[in-house]
């Protein structure tokens, strides 16, 4: 029988040991507080924040919202970056991304103090999840790590084959796979034969952003499947779907990560995580 994969479990133990920080942090008289800075009122922005700031207020985090106006200038947006980089009572910086394309966001980026920087949005950061350190490393590359541990699925000198080889998730993916001694193959929208490459994964993880994208030809029987990605479902509008075909997929495969109650349900608690170490280390 197929395992499901929950995020929300293994999200379950990552909430209360940040919320065990949190209390620990408030003994030394630190509460640890993190700045959101969202342009502009994308949809996805705020259900991301909203679902943030219940999370922080459930394991003693504060946190704050400076909302920029999609019409602000760059100028503005960036010394709202800077004014919470400057704050010492901020211990951790999110700006939600991608930016309006009005906006410069490599510019705006490049304001977060990099002690401050929860999900690698600066060049420094992004330099340090290259050398493949899971704490160092962007929050949703951190999850899947977390899932696979928390699940027990063993990586080394497995075959991991990583499909996408975006910045922010399949290459950090890619290198923390690598540092777990797993052997990797990084796929694009240029592999060619890629259903008979991912095949050949003892771990496939897929992060393409295209709904239901890898279908049952794309998997083995022995195989474990992690979804990273979030669609809007073509098939049940108003809902949430991954880049593969759970129906297809879950009983062809040995383990399959959902969508939603996957990834995605771990992504904010590891950010709270990196918020809460880097209060400790403030
Ligand atoms: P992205 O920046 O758009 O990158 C997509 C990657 O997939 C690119 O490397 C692209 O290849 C590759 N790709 C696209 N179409 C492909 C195809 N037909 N065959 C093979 N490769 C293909 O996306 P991203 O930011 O990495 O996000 C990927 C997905 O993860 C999205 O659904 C996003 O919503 C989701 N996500 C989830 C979380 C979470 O917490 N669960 C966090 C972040 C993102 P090229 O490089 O050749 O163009």
């Amino acid at each position: 029988m197929t395992t499901v994969l929950s995020g929300k479990q293994a999200a379950a133990t990552l909430k209360e040991q940040n919320a065990q920080a949190a209390a620990q942090l408030k003994t030394r008289g630190i509460t640890p507080c993190l700045e959101m800075i969202r342009v502009g009122d994308n949809p996805d922005d705020l259900y991301y924040q909203q679902s943030l700031e219940r999370l922080c207020q459930k394991c003693g985090i504060e946190s704050i919202v400076t909302p920029i106006g999609a019409d602000s200038t760059q100028d503005e947006l960036e010394k709202a970056v800077r004014t919470a980089s400057n704050n010492p009572a901020v211990h951790g910086i999110l700006l939600f991304c991608p930016l309006p394309k009005s906006f410069d966001e490599k510019a705006a980026r490049a304001q977060i103090a990099p002690n401050k920087d929860l999900d690698c949005l600066t060049e420094l950061g992004s330099a340090r999840a290259f050398a493949g350190i899971e704490q160092a490393s962007p929050c949703t590359p951190a999850a899947v790590m977390e899932l696979l541990r928390y699940y027990n699925i063993p990586l080394q000198g497995k075959k991991a084959v990583v499909l996408g080889r975006s910045l922010v998730v399949g290459k950090p993916l890619a290198m923390l796979l690598l540092g777990a001694n797993a052997t990797v193959t990084i796929c694009h929208s240029k592999t060619e034969k890629l259903a008979e490459v991912c095949r050949e994964a003892d771990v496939l993880l897929v992060a393409i952003g295209k709904a239901k994208f890898v279908n049952a030809d794309f998997v083995r029987a022995d195989q474990v499947v992690i979804d990273v990605g979030i669609n809007d479902d073509p098939d049940n509008p108003g809902k949430i779907c991954g880049d593969v075909d759970f129906a297809a997929v879950d009983e062809k495969c040995a383990a399959i990560s959902p969508v939603p109650g996957g990834v995605g349900s771990l992504t904010s608690a590891i950010l709270c995580r990196n918020l809460l170490r880097a209060a400790d280390n403030a």
